[in-house]
């Protein structure tokens, strides 16, 4: 055990990545430095999260740095809007990277003199051959691949095409620099492998400057070396990749020894974690964008009402395992359930109004009530205007006196019913209009029952959210549910747009909330009463025209 790992906080638990720091730290290691390293081709999803979450918490819990560094090496699919979202998303989640952001492409100058060396040492080539050929000579995972006539030009030549692939003088695809290693590895990344292709992409860091671009592998662990990187930490899919990332690390001029360790990625049922296929989702229009509620992103997620503190805490209670696993995504809202039901501030929001007559409150007179804010904290109250005309949920209230008093919650003639911090009223008749439809129910308050008893004979059959209707404020609800109705949206035959969920998303327009909750703040969360966690949408809500997206409900529906 290091001796910084007594004095930490940090409750993630043990790894195998925290167990092989706590080695080199016995034996020495200075500092721990780790990276985040996107690619800045699409937004960041829970995947990356929890990524962002292990490679920033090992940094912290090891009073170490960790770098947040764009892997951008591919100009044709990236672009400076990635880049922004990804810094927003990386802050809004509570890191800090060390010092300033970082960019592959900071380093191309580097990694074209390193190449040069590859030259010089006889350890990279310059190849004609075309795709086709290239993937012919390449060979099969069972059978070896053979030696590319290009493999012995000399080292001048080399030095030579290169610098000509370099200025523009050749078309894309027409050439490629190759390491030379070994057409005949059963790992198929070490057959010659690519190091530079030619490109002829304006770049969102670099401009026109380049025609020439490294593959990811002849830039990654060149990038952990240029940073001291120590642990370098990827998903599983990189595993194959690790020998070739320690054949650069041991075949170049590099001013530090990173390593590389992986560990399984994250997915989640009832949506995709794929880059491509939430790109296809925004570019087609299935959703709003990459922020849309109902997105896996991280700005999705936080528009939705999802706090930075929830996601956190779920991805730190994710195993770091060696294997790739699918996480129930009632695991996921489990953590966000606790921490609304923890934070959110209470309020009332009729979603599907009847109108309440209290038929002994006078007309025109508005009395203040309180209530508080949280039940079981401290956050001060809330005003409730109380008129003579309010609002209920229409699936509050039943003509049906034989329903039994137990089972059912609900306003009926002739019963008592507690509205939520307000008074005990007994509903007394209805008002229907030339369709039979009820417009209206009367009902009287029964007088001292605010935060009181009533008399004997008057107990309530349960209590019920409500707002005044001419005091209250009209709001849209945008009603979110999972977007995706089966397990494996990937899986199965089809595409996986077709197992998109139709009732993922639906807008109620005449809906009413307490007036105090026009003036929240964008981002704010609340438990509306019976109906759920709702947060003040961060774009569109004001006072005016205010809207909220719907979070989640108060329990899982989805149980089976
Ligand atoms: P691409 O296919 O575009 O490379 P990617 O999902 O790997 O997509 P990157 O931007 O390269 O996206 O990912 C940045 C970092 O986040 C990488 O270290 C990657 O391993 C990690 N990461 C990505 N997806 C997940 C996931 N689902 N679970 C855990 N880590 C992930
Ligand atoms: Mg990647």
């Amino acid at each position: 055990m290091s001796n910084n790992d007594a004095n930490n906080e940090n409750k993630q638990p043990t790894n195998f990545i925290h167990q092989v720091i706590e080695q080199d730290l016995d034996q020495g290691l200075a500092k721990v430095v780790t990276r985040f390293p996107p690619e800045p081709n699409g937004y960041l999803h829970i995947g990356h999260a929890k990524s962002i979450c292990l490679n920033f918490g090992t940094a912290e819990k090891y009073n170490g740095e960790c770098n947040l560094r764009f892997d951008d090496t591919n100009p044709s699919k990236e672009d400076q809007e990635y880049v922004d979202a990804i810094k927003e998303d990386v802050q809004w989640l509570g890191f800090k990277w060390a010092g300033e952001v970082r960019y592959a492409s900071d380093y191309f100058d580097t990694f074209y003199s390193w190449a040069q060396h590859l030259i010089r040492e006889g350890k990279a080539y310059v190849c004609d051959l075309n795709a086709e050929q290239a993937s012919e000579y390449r060979g099969w995972a069972t059978e070896p691949g053979k030696d590319s006539p290009f493999r012995e030009r000399s080292a001048e030549e080399n030095l030579d095409l290169l610098e000509r692939m370099k200025t523009g003088e050749f078309d894309e695809g027409s050439r490629v620099l190759r390491a030379k290693i070994d057409m005949a590895s059963p790992n198929m990344n070490l057959r010659d492998p690519i190091l530079y292709r030619i490109r002829k992409a304006t770049h969102h860091q670099t401009g026109d400057k380049w025609c020439i671009y490294p593959n990811y592998d002849f830039a990654h662990g060149q990038e952990d070396a240029i940073e001291g990187v120590t642990h370098s930490i990827c998903t599983l899919e990189f595993a194959d990749h690790r020998p070739l990332y320690e054949w650069f690390i041991e075949n170049l001029p590099v001013p530090s020894k990173p390593r590389q360790y992986e560990f399984g990625r994250l997915n989640i049922n009832y949506t995709v974690t794929s880059k491509r296929k939430l790109k296809q989702l925004v570019d087609e229009g299935h959703v709003s964008g990459w922020n849309d509620p109902r997105m896996p992103t991280i700005s999705g997620m936080r528009r939705r009402g999802y706090s930075a503190q929830a996601i956190r805490k779920f991805c730190d209670s994710l195993a770091v395992a060696k294997t790739d696993g699918t996480v129930d995504m009632a695991q996921f809202e489990f953590f966000v359930r606790e921490d609304l039901n923890d934070n959110a501030a209470r309020a009332m929001c009729v979603m599907n109004p009847l109108k309440l007559v209290i038929t002994n409150f006078p007309e025109g007179e508005v009395e203040m009530l309180t209530a508080p804010v949280h039940p079981q904290k401290d956050l001060g109250d809330r005003q409730l205007p109380f008129t003579r005309e309010l609002f209920i949920d229409r699936s509050d209230f039943s003509e049906d006196t034989t329903l039994s008093r137990k089972k059912f919650r609900l306003l009926v003639p002739g019963d008592y019913m507690r509205l939520r911090s307000a008074y005990v009223i007994k509903a007394e008749d209805v008002v229907k209009d030339d369709s039979g439809e009820i417009v209206e129910v009367h009902a009287t308050l029964i007088p001292d029952t605010v935060g009181e008893n009533p008399p004997q004979g008057m107990k309530p059959r349960g209590v019920m959210h409500w707002v005044s209707a001419t005091e209250s404020k009209q709001a849209t609800i945008r009603v979110y549910d999972r977007l995706f109705n089966v397990e494996s949206p990937d899986k199965g035959e089809g595409n996986f747009l077709d197992n998109i969920n139709p009732e993922s998303y639906s807008e109620l327009t005449n809906c009413w909330i307490e007036p105090g909750l026009a003036d929240a703040a964008p981002e704010a969360t609340f438990q509306f009463e019976r109906e759920g966690y709702f947060a003040a949408d961060r774009y569109e809500h004001s006072a005016g025209h205010p809207v909220f997206n719907k979070t989640i409900g108060l329990r899982d529906t989805w149980k089976k």
